[in-house]
């Protein structure tokens, strides 16, 4: 059984703040300042450079990668960390592009997050030669995967509503027709339990610095399936991806399996984070996690709905479809998004109207839910949010 109330207290919680944002920002872990604070005094301040060999520094995208890979049902060695989500969302694209020659078509949806269908466009630019994007709306990614399409590429959890994807339906009506698919597991890995092999996904993506805690600039992860692992032909082909990085070669060979995914030297500094983080979840069932989140997210939606009529659930109303966030409309959405915030309860904003509040069932539970619509009740019915200093959108939203 996972104890929740011991997996809190390994987290570093300010004083009087309520934090619903965790889906975009996981707290820090409290061993993790110590965690990267051994890592910059004994290992990088000792070992200097011997650190790659003696601290296991270059093994550590691999090893997280393995701790990782069990809370998204992946096999073992498949999954590898290193780099920023956007860039892995390239990398498997490109790859997969190449695996299926003859087809010329990425299909995805306008439920996408930006960053993922800005990188396919920049990649079918590069390719040139008649590769182009299709986007189509959220409901319509089913009917639209057909005999054109290369490869799948979506995102589980939509950024904004927390809608979610059936990655088995999808993944088998792709590969029915002859399509690869390349799964966004951001918003996925660490809400919900995932099932990459079971469901037989092609790629998988995703990030360490939302839901997994490791966090500001956490290093993305990239999972290939095993009978892929050798064929994959990598994009980006660093020098930490070639099957002998120190022999120096002039010519590029792929690494075996998941290795040949790196690029450059990893984020040691981050993935010690990440390491600390990945302490507690390893104390965490991915089943159980689930069972409270969607219990945490059910009662959230309830008390909200009761004392705020002029907010519009955004998120499905069945939970079996949802992520572990919930998502509310409302034309003055970030003035009141704002007013929370002074008040301690920190969700955030995405245009044009959407309130989110992310549900962590590590750190979050009745208390912090219940806490949480109580100040969003008296922000409402007393239009706290109506003053102008809350208008004023920042860099950041
Ligand atoms: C958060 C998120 C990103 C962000 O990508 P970075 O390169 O890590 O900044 C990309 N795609 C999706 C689906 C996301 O949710």
């Amino acid at each position: 059984m996972t104890d929740f109330a011991a997996t809190k207290a390994m987290f570093h919680l300010p004083e009087g703040v309520i934090y619903l944002d965790g889906n975009s920002l996981g707290p820090l872990p409290k061993a993790a300042a110590a965690r990267v604070a051994r890592t910059i005094e004994a290992e990088w301040g000792e070992m200097l450079i011997t650190g790659w060999n003696k601290a296991g520094w270059m093994d550590l995208p691999a090893r997280l990668g393995a701790r990782v890979g069990r809370l998204i049902g992946a096999e073992p060695g498949t999954v590898v960390l290193g780099d920023t989500l956007s860039i892995k969302v390239y990398q498997a694209l490109a790859s997969a592009l190449e695996m299926n020659p003859g087809r010329k078509v990425i299909l995805s949806d306008t439920g996408n997050f930006p960053s993922d269908l800005y990188m396919a466009d920049g990649l079918v630019r590069t390719l040139g030669n008649g590769y182009a994007l299709k986007t189509v709306a959220p409901e319509e990614v089913e009917a639209n995967i057909d005999e054109t399409v290369a490869v799948t590429m979506i995102t589980e959890v939509d950024y904004r509503t927390g809608r979610k994807h059936d990655m088995k339906r999808l993944t088998e009506k792709a590969h029915a027709v002859g399509a690869l698919a390349v799964w966004d597991l951001a918003h996925s890995a660490g809400a919900l339990p995932v099932d990459l092999a079971g469901c037989k996904a092609d790629f998988a993506v995703g990030c360490s610095y939302k839901y997994l805690n490791a966090g500001p600039g956490g290093p993305a992860f990239i999972y290939v399936a095993p009978r892929h692992a050798e064929v994959a032909r990598p994009a980006l082909s660093g020098w930490l991806g070639h099957e002998a990085p120190f022999a120096f070669d002039l010519a590029y060979r792929p690494g075996r399996g998941i290795e040949r995914m790196r690029v450059g030297t990893p984020p040691i500094l981050q993935l010690a984070a990440l390491e600390a983080a990945m302490d507690i979840w390893d104390l965490a069932d991915m089943a159980e996690v689930r069972a409270r989140s969607i219990a945490l997210t059910e009662r959230f939606i309830a008390r909200v709905e009761t004392a705020c009529p002029s907010l519009t659930l955004a998120s499905p109303r069945d939970p079996a479809t949802r992520g572990s966030q919930v998502s509310f409309r409302h034309p003055e959405g970030y003035a009141i998004m704002q007013a929370l915030i002074e008040r301690g309860v920190i969700g955030d904003f995405r245009a044009p109207d959407i309130l989110r509040f992310g549900v962590t069932p590590l750190y979050i539970g009745e208390a912090e839910v219940d806490g949480a619509a109580a100040i969003l009740a008296e922000v409402m019915t007393n239009a706290l949010w109506d003053q102008p200093q809350y208008k004023v959108r920042a860099r950041v939203t």
